[in-house]
Formats: structure tokens, C-alpha cells, sequence
């Protein structure tokens, strides 16, 4: 008989032991899932330990059934969800729930599943050799989407009459093989842009500089931390690839992290070429069959190297090498819900927890990152020139306040963009703002359209000639009259991605226009399918949000002009500067990547602030300097460790007393033991209503991370704490990226 120490897959804080009669000794069952018994009921959890010997004192209920073969979630992964739990103060059951694919983390059914069977096509020479007219590029592509056998259903769909000729004559020839596979493991794979297939390049000398040393520290299996500073277009995806070759070469595995869908159908197309069957892709974009098939592959080491979005970080590679994190300066690594955790510090967590080298790459690396490489816990390369020697887009400053009346377009960018588009080149457009305008305004009284759910003005939406909440999704009929004075005297003020486009297609009547922000982009196909008519220049306008700003390379762009680049400065935010400062230097970087020389307009009002400043110089050293002078002064990170507590409540008063009394006890008990932290608030939140609550915050600072671990474990498991969590919600969030 042996003893099981289970955490129940839920909220549960503490973990219990089963016992189980066990006649195979060797079986691996720590990582296992198990049912067992909880009250009347049979729950799910996961085997932490084993033990020959019974916990004195108690008597072990027995396992009602052990549900895997082998382990699910790895004993690496155990212990990284124990530090990824205490650290951001999360349920460890939840936090190992988020580790498994859909289908494991419910009970089985009580029927098994049965799976359909079904006829699958696999090639079984290479494409090229394939002679049919029939057998053409879109239907090649359906080949690459499905490795494993691609269903007869979709040659029909595709070639509709000429298909069951196909079909024989490519069996009758050898080309392909008819299989019979599972429904579930015929799987659509990939979702891959269209980029021409890449040979291994040329190294530059800074490339090969770094392939070097991170190569060494790959062979002796250290935690070393690298920054790889680049340049938008300096040639850090080729870097990637060299190392995931070295690594596997070595016997290692790697995980490769992005932080969009959109780059990782970009990426996975150029790894895929590279490493064909070995890659495992991993995002929200796929359907749960196929992270399930990934995630096996992964857990049973048949494919070795992983790439995907945020959550990829929790995926189960054996021997595990190398760790690569591309733009690791995005806020999308951080999750906004539940397990707030930013998945570039657990995967330094990990990488540390491995003894294995982890690479951060981006143009504009994090304040965070690039602090600690210049103090030197990171290894820090910094490429300033682009491969090919193409230039960086040249820069120049629009002061809108000098335009006689308020535009979208300044004199400047408007006859740029003609220019352009005479010269039959590609431009772009960047406007962080979606919709037609972002204030309704009564002329008369004042009345602004406000969402009743969130207190934030409401946006007018032109194409559906409504108005609606950004933070809620709430929607509203346009007003034809003020709601309050009933006059028709309102006024749309403002303008968002829909008002661009609008003034676009005045300017330029003839110009195709993409505009690629969420309401028109609703799924990862619709993404792809523009990128690729941006790729194949049938597109001569982009209008885009932050959609676009992110890692694309858009080869026959020349003019990027940015409308507005004091939107999100002006937010009230310790970390609006650094976003503003990352997002124009990244917008800046799609231009002029190949053939053509790229230029770039900034419309501003604030021509001499310095984020605005690095942007026109392409400098963003020069932002970091500024920015953490007053970091430092106003103790924000990375000077100081931060967390934010949010307490929320539909009823105001219940949250008011809840945060003073929270924050009295926080006080209280900083002060007693002499713990360093510092205590901020409470205070209103930024946006003080979303989606019906009513939102308060206290921020602490420490300056060291250990120290505001222990102090946060105080707090959180008081009981102080627990009374107030039963009145009103509250939550923590720990190296928060923004503060509104
Ligand atoms: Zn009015
Ligand atoms: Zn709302």
C-alpha cells in the first residue's frame, strides 16, 4: 500500500492523502491525475507525493481511481506551479489546472469515447514531384495544414468534380496514400502566413557573436539571462532558429515564446521550414484536439520544440535547453484574469529552476529588462544595425499645434501619403483608437454619452450606427437627440480607426484600403488572410490599432504615419510612458524593411517630450535613461517591487469601508515588524466603474522581491483578509503592468 499527497484540481489551500493498493511498485504516479473522495462527492486532483509510510494520526480515505497511465503534469512542472502559485498568490490547483489541455481538466466521462474513423490522404513524395494540374498551390497548402493525413472531405470540398480523379490517379501514381486515422488525429496544424521559404542566411558578425556565447552557455546547461536589444529588422528570428538547431543538435528541447497569434503564424511558418515534424504550435486559436495532440507530442517528447502564446510557458518539454522569449517587452504576456502572471517571468522562473540559458529578445526591451541588463544580471547584446544594411526609416515631427484647425491628417502626412501612393508604395496608418468617434457631446447642456456600466465615454461606431463601451462590450443605439435637453445639437467628437479610414478614401478614392483592428479582424483567419493581401501588395493604405504594431514585417511598406501619438501618453499611468515610447518605435520599424527607404511622420502635440524625442531620434536608449531617472525618484519599478490590490463591489459603500479597513491593516502590520514596504492608498481606481463595479486600489512597494513575497503571504492568508474576501472581491495583482 502507498500513500498519495493529492492537490485538489480547485480552490482548496491544502492538500490531503489518499491511500492506494498498489501492486506494480514501479508506476509512476506522482503527476497522475486521480478521482477521489471529497464528502459525497468524487473530485479531481493531482499526486503531488508518494509515501511507503501513513501521516500519523489520519486515517486515509482510498483513491477512488487513478485516470493516467503515467504523469500528466511533469515534477518540474509541479514545482514551478508551487513558486508560480505563492508568488502571484494563486490557488496552487488552479494553477496546475492551467497547465493541462481542455479534455483533462474535467472528470471523464462515464462512457468512453468512442472516435470516428475516417479516409485521410497522406503524401508520400515531395510536392514538387506531384504532376496534375489539379494539384495546385492552394491545394499543396491544405497538405501542409494537415501532416498527419488530410481528409478526403476537404480534397472534395476543394477540387469539387475533378477530386475523385485526383484521387486516383495521384494513388494509381504513387504521390499519395490513403489512410484511415482517427477523426481526432487528422488535424489542421497550422494557420501559417504565406512567406517565401528561407534558406539559412549569411551571420552577420553580431549575429554570430551571439550564437556563440549563448551557444556555450547551452552546452554547460547555466541559468544565464540574455537581453538580445536589436533593432526592428536586425535579423533576431534567424538567431532563434540558429539556437533551437543548436540545442536539438545537443539532444535539448526548447520552448519559444511570442506574444500574438499573429507573430506565431508568422514564426511558425519559418520554423516550420526549418524544423518540420519537431514543431509543436500552441495558442488560443486552435481548437482543443489539436493543443490536446500537441501538448501529447510535447509530454511524450516526440516533438521537441514548442512555440506559442503566453500560457505555452506551462507546456511539458523533456529536457527542456533553451528557453527564447521574442518581444519580451509586450503586455500581452501578462494575463489581466485569474492567475495574474506575466509569462516572461515565469519562464525566467523556469529557466532558473532548469539551470538553462533563457534569451529575451525585442526592439524596445521592457524598463525591467533592460535595468537589469545594465546592471548586469543579464547578459546584454545589442544590435544597432539592421541585416542588409537597409536604414532605419527616417523620422520627422508634425507639432499639430502649429495646424490651423484640429485634423486627422497634418498638411504633412496628407501630401506624404498622396506622394506615395502616386509612386504606387504601401503606407500605413496608426491610430490606437478604434471606432468613428470616442466622445457623443451634447452642443447645448453638455451631456456626454457615458456606458452605464463603466462611467467611460461611449464610442459611435459608424458602420453600425451604434455606440459602445470598450471595456464592456455594452451597445446602444445611436441617439438622434441630448437624452437630457432633447435638442439634435450633438456633436461626435474625437476619431478613431473607422474616421481614418473614412478621410482615407477621400483623399485617395482609388487607394485598396486594409484596416485591421478588432472590429473588422474577428478571428485569427481574418488576420492572416489581410497580412497576406499586405504581403502581396494588393493593399495600398493599412489603417491599424496595436494590432499592427507588433513584430509584422510588411516588406513593401515606405510611409508609416502615426496620427496620434499622445493618446495613450495621456493616460494616468506610471507605465504610459514606456508603452508610448515601445509602440512608436515599433510602428516606426515596419517601414522600410526591404527595397525601400522608409519614412515616418509623428503627429503630436508634445513634439518635445522625450518619449516622443527617442521616437524621432530611433533612440529608445535614450528613453530608457530618461524614464528610469524618474522611476528611481518616484520609486516605481524596476526600482521598486510592486503589487496592486483591487477591491470591487457593486455596492460603493461595502467597497469604500472594505479598501480603508484593508488598507489600515496593511499599515498596521507594516509597520510592526519594520517590513520596508511602502503602502499607497487606497485610492479610486483610474477607471473607477467597469462593467457595474466600483474599483479602489492600495499599491505596496518593496524594494526587494523576497521581502514583498513574505509580506504579501501575511496579508492574504489573514484573517482580516478572508473575512473582507467574503464581503467584497478582492484581488491581487502582482507586478502589475497598468495601474488604471
Ligand atoms: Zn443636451
Ligand atoms: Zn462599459
Amino acid at each position: 500500500m502507498i500513500f498519495l499527497n493529492v492537490q485538489l484540481l480547485d480552490a482548496t489551500e491544502i492538500t490531503f492523502t489518499y491511500r492506494l493498493d498498489s501492486n506494480e511498485p514501479d508506476r509512476q504516479i506522482l503527476g497522475c491525475r486521480v478521482l477521489v473522495p471529497v464528502g459525497r462527492h468524487h473530485r479531481l486532483g493531482i499526486v503531488l507525493d508518494v509515501s511507503e509510510n501513513e501521516p500519523t494520526g489520519i486515517v486515509s480515505k482510498p483513491v477512488a481511481a487513478v485516470l493516467d497511465p503515467g504523469p500528466v503534469v511533469t515534477e518540474e512542472l509541479i514545482k514551478l506551479c508551487q513558486r508560480v502559485s505563492s508568488y502571484y498568490l494563486y490557488p496552487l490547483g488552479l494553477t496546475i489546472l492551467l497547465t493541462l489541455p481542455e479534455p483533462l481538466r474535467r472528470k471523464p466521462p462515464k462512457k468512453p469515447q468512442s472516435f470516428r474513423v475516417i479516409k485521410a490522404a497522406v503524401l508520400t513524395c515531395p510536392p514538387e514531384s506531384v504532376q496534375d494540374r489539379a494539384f495546385d498551390e492552394g491545394l499543396k497548402e491544405l497538405f501542409a495544414r494537415y501532416p498527419s493525413g488530410l481528409p478526403l472531405s476537404r480534397i472534395r470540398e476543394y477540387l469539387k468534380k475533378d477530386s475523385n480523379r485526383f484521387i486516383t490517379r495521384a494513388k494509381k501514381k504513387g504521390w499519395i496514400d490513403v489512410i484511415l486515422a482517427p477523426d481526432d488525429d487528422v488535424l489542421e496544424s497550422s494557420f501559417g502566413q504565406a512567406i517565401e521559404e528561407t534558406e539559412p542566411k549569411e551571420l552577420t558578425s553580431d549575429q554570430a557573436k551571439i550564437l556563440d556565447e549563448v551557444g556555450r552557455a547551452l552546452a554547460k546547461d547555466e541559468f544565464t539571462p540574455h537581453l538580445l536589444y536589436g533593432v526592428t529588422g536586425s535579423g533576431k528570428t534567424e538567431i532563434y532558429l540558429r539556437l533551437t538547431e543548436k540545442a536539438l543538435e545537443m539532444g535539448k528541447s526548447v520552448l519559444v515564446l511570442a506574444p500574438e497569434i499573429a507573430l506565431i503564424t508568422q514564426l511558425e511558418t519559418i520554423f516550420r521550414n526549418r524544423f518540420g515534424e519537431q514543431l509543436a504550435v500552441w495558442h488560443s486559436g486552435l481548437s482543443p484536439q489539436v493543443r490536446l495532440s500537441q501538448w501529447e507530442a510535447i509530454l511524450k517528447n516526440k516533438k521537441k520544440v514548442a512555440l506559442g502564446t503566453r500560457s505555452a510557458v506551462f507546456l511539458p518539454l523533456r529536457n527542456c535547453g533553451l528557453i527564447i522569449v521574442d518581444e519580451e517587452h509586450d503586455p500581452s504576456y501578462k494575463q489581466e484574469d485569474r492567475l495574474r502572471y506575466n509569462a516572461r517571468d515565469v519562464a525566467l522562473m523556469r529557466a532558473q529552476m532548469l539551470q538553462i540559458p533563457i534569451l529575451l529578445g525585442s526592439a524596445t526591451p521592457s524598463l525591467q529588462s533592460y535595468h537589469n541588463a545594465r546592471e548586469g544580471r543579464y547578459v546584454l547584446f545589442t544590435i544597432t544595425q539592421r541585416v542588409h544594411g537597409h536604414p532605419l526609416p527616417e523620422v520627422e515631427v508634425v507639432d499639430m499645434r502649429r495646424e490651423r484647425s484640429p485634423r486627422i491628417f497634418s498638411n504633412r502626412l496628407r501630401e506624404a501619403l498622396e506622394e506615395n501612393f502616386a509612386l504606387g508604395l504601401q503606407s500605413l496608418l496608426f491610430l490606437n483608437r478604434r471606432g468613428y468617434a470616442p466622445y457623443v457631446l451634447c452642443r447645448s447642456c453638455g451631456y456626454v454619452a457615458i456606458c452605464k456600466r463603466c462611467s467611460i465615454p461611449l464610442t459611435y461606431h459608424i458602420d453600425e450606427n451604434n455606440l459602445r463601451c470598450h471595456y464592456c462590450g455594452f451597445t446602444t443605439e445611436n441617439i438622434q437627440a441630448c437624452p437630457k435637453c432633447e435638442k439634435s445639437v450633438l456633436l461626435y467628437l474625437g476619431f478613431g480607426t473607422e474616421k481614418v479610414e473614412k478621410e482615407v478614401k477621400t483623399i485617395l478614392p482609388q487607394a485598396q484600403i486594409a484596416r485591421i483592428d478588432r472590429d473588422v479582424i474577428k478571428n485569427m483567419k481574418d488576420l492572416v488572410s489581410t497580412l497576406n493581401r499586405v504581403r502581396q501588395g494588393k493593399v495600398q493604405v493599412i489603417i491599424g490599432t496595436q494590432m499592427i504594431t507588433k513584430g509584422h514585417d510588411f516588406p513593401l511598406l515606405s510611409l508609416t504615419g502615426i496620427i496620434n501619438a499622445d493618446g495613450v501618453l495621456a493616460l494616468p499611468d506610471f507605465r504610459s510612458g514606456e508603452l508610448t515610447a515601445q509602440q512608436l518605435l515599433q510602428v516606426s520599424g515596419r517601414a522600410g524593411r526591404r527595397e525601400s527607404i522608409g519614412r515616418v511622420i509623428i503627429q503630436t502635440y508634445n513634439p518635445s517630450h522625450y518619449v516622443i524625442e527617442s521616437a524621432v531620434k530611433g533612440d529608445y536608449s535614450l528613453f530608457c535613461e530618461k524614464e528610469l531617472e524618474s522611476r528611481e525618484k518616484l520609486f516605481y519599478p524596476p526600482y521598486a517591487r510592486m503589487v496592486r490590490i483591487i477591491c470591487e463591489s457593486i455596492d460603493m459603500e461595502k467597497v469604500y469601508k472594505g479598501v480603508y479597513d484593508l488598507a489600515d491593516f496593511i499599515r498596521s502590520t507594516a509597520q510592526g515588524e519594520d517590513w520596508e514596504c511602502v503602502v499607497i492608498g487606497p485610492a479610486p481606481a483610474p477607471f473607477f466603474k467597469l462593467r457595474d463595479r466600483y474599483r479602489w486600489h492600495i499599491l505596496i512597494k518593496a524594494r526587494h522581491s523576497a521581502v514583498l513575497t513574505e509580506f504579501l503571504a501575511k496579508i492574504w492568508h489573514s484573517k482580516v483578509v478572508d473575512k473582507l474576501r467574503r464581503r467584497i472581491k478582492v484581488t491581487v495583482d502582482r507586478d502589475p503592468i497598468t495601474c488604471l
